[in-house]
Protein backbone atom coordinates (compact mmCIF):
# COMPACT_ATOMS: atom_id res chain seq x y z
CA UNK A 1 0.00 0.00 0.00
CA UNK A 2 1.30 3.14 -1.26
CA UNK A 3 0.36 5.08 2.27
CA UNK A 4 1.99 2.31 4.24
CA UNK A 5 5.49 2.60 2.62
CA UNK A 6 5.28 6.77 2.84
CA UNK A 7 3.89 6.50 6.48
CA UNK A 8 6.84 4.69 7.09
CA UNK A 9 9.71 6.98 5.55
CA UNK A 10 7.64 10.22 7.87
CA UNK A 11 7.91 7.71 10.74
CA UNK A 12 11.68 6.62 10.64
CA UNK A 13 12.66 10.45 9.68
CA UNK A 14 10.51 11.87 12.46
CA UNK A 15 12.22 8.98 15.20
CA UNK A 16 15.31 9.62 13.27
CA UNK A 17 15.47 13.26 14.32
CA UNK A 18 13.74 12.74 17.64
CA UNK A 19 17.10 10.89 18.66
CA UNK A 20 19.24 13.15 17.53
CA UNK A 21 17.39 15.99 19.52
CA UNK A 22 17.12 13.17 22.22
CA UNK A 23 13.59 13.50 22.19
CA UNK A 24 11.89 12.40 25.10
CA UNK A 25 8.76 12.49 23.70
CA UNK A 26 7.00 13.70 20.53
CA UNK A 27 4.04 16.19 20.14
CA UNK A 28 2.83 17.01 16.91
CA UNK A 29 4.19 16.44 13.27
CA UNK A 30 2.93 18.86 10.09
CA UNK A 31 3.23 17.48 7.10
CA UNK A 32 2.67 19.33 3.42
CA UNK A 33 1.42 17.45 0.76
CA UNK A 34 0.74 17.93 -2.57
CA UNK A 35 -2.47 17.93 -4.10
CA UNK A 36 -1.09 15.58 -7.11
CA UNK A 37 0.38 12.87 -5.24
CA UNK A 38 -2.84 10.85 -4.94
CA UNK A 39 -1.98 10.12 -0.99
CA UNK A 40 -5.06 9.52 1.17
CA UNK A 41 -4.61 11.62 4.06
CA UNK A 42 -6.89 9.10 5.87
CA UNK A 43 -5.60 6.20 5.39
CA UNK A 44 -1.79 7.96 5.59
CA UNK A 45 -2.69 9.28 8.99
CA UNK A 46 -3.93 5.89 10.39
CA UNK A 47 -0.86 4.01 8.96
CA UNK A 48 1.06 7.04 11.26
CA UNK A 49 -0.87 6.42 14.31
CA UNK A 50 -0.34 2.61 14.07
CA UNK A 51 3.44 2.78 12.94
CA UNK A 52 4.06 5.38 16.30
CA UNK A 53 1.95 2.95 18.73
CA UNK A 54 4.31 2.07 21.67
CA UNK A 55 7.11 4.53 20.20
CA UNK A 56 7.92 8.32 21.61
CA UNK A 57 5.67 9.52 19.03
CA UNK A 58 2.83 7.84 20.13
CA UNK A 59 -0.10 9.63 20.03
CA UNK A 60 1.26 12.34 18.40
CA UNK A 61 -1.10 14.94 16.34
CA UNK A 62 -0.50 14.89 12.82
CA UNK A 63 -0.93 18.07 11.28
CA UNK A 64 -1.43 18.12 6.76
CA UNK A 65 -1.47 21.11 5.01
CA UNK A 66 -2.27 20.67 0.99
CA UNK A 67 0.05 22.26 -1.28
CA UNK A 68 -2.02 23.18 -4.80
CA UNK A 69 -0.06 23.11 -8.38
CA UNK A 70 -0.18 26.09 -10.98
CA UNK A 71 -0.50 26.40 -14.32
CA UNK A 72 2.32 26.98 -16.60
CA UNK A 73 2.51 28.10 -20.34
CA UNK A 74 5.62 28.15 -22.29
CA UNK A 75 4.57 31.91 -23.39
CA UNK A 76 5.28 32.67 -19.75
CA UNK A 77 1.68 33.08 -18.36
CA UNK A 78 1.11 31.57 -15.03
CA UNK A 79 -2.21 30.70 -13.51
CA UNK A 80 -2.76 29.53 -9.70
CA UNK A 81 -5.37 26.32 -10.01
CA UNK A 82 -8.10 28.42 -7.43
CA UNK A 83 -7.95 25.08 -5.19
CA UNK A 84 -7.24 26.80 -1.93
CA UNK A 85 -4.61 24.84 -0.57
CA UNK A 86 -6.25 23.75 2.67
CA UNK A 87 -9.27 22.57 0.75
CA UNK A 88 -10.48 18.61 0.45
CA UNK A 89 -8.06 16.08 -1.05
CA UNK A 90 -11.83 15.05 -2.65
CA UNK A 91 -11.89 17.28 -5.43
CA UNK A 92 -9.29 15.94 -7.96
CA UNK A 93 -11.69 15.83 -10.91
CA UNK A 94 -11.48 19.79 -10.12
CA UNK A 95 -7.44 19.53 -10.92
CA UNK A 96 -8.41 17.24 -13.95
CA UNK A 97 -10.26 19.63 -15.62
CA UNK A 98 -7.63 22.50 -14.85
CA UNK A 99 -4.94 20.50 -16.40
CA UNK A 100 -7.43 20.38 -19.88
CA UNK A 101 -7.28 24.25 -19.69
CA UNK A 102 -5.64 26.75 -22.51
CA UNK A 103 -3.53 29.36 -22.02
CA UNK A 104 -5.43 32.50 -22.67
CA UNK A 105 -2.58 33.93 -24.03
CA UNK A 106 -1.40 32.03 -26.55
CA UNK A 107 -3.72 29.38 -26.83
CA UNK A 108 -1.32 26.80 -25.65
CA UNK A 109 -2.25 23.75 -22.93
CA UNK A 110 -1.13 25.00 -19.56
CA UNK A 111 0.94 22.33 -17.74
CA UNK A 112 0.54 21.67 -14.11
CA UNK A 113 3.53 22.72 -11.77
CA UNK A 114 4.05 21.24 -8.44
CA UNK A 115 1.79 19.96 -6.33
CA UNK A 116 3.68 16.55 -5.50
CA UNK A 117 5.47 17.36 -2.70
CA UNK A 118 5.32 15.35 0.54
CA UNK A 119 7.13 17.28 3.07
CA UNK A 120 7.78 17.41 6.79
CA UNK A 121 7.05 20.70 8.01
CA UNK A 122 7.63 20.47 11.82
CA UNK A 123 7.90 18.18 14.48
CA UNK A 124 7.47 19.25 17.95
CA UNK A 125 9.25 17.40 20.46
CA UNK A 126 9.84 17.34 24.59
CA UNK A 127 13.68 17.07 25.40
ZN1 LIG B 1 0.66 30.85 -23.32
Amino acid sequence: MHEYSLACEIFETVIAIADQNKASAVNSITLEIGRLTHVNPDQLLFCLDVLSGDSIAEGAKVNVNFVSPYGECECGYREDTGVPDNACCDDQQSLYEYALMTCPVCGKLLQLVGGNELIIQTIDIDI
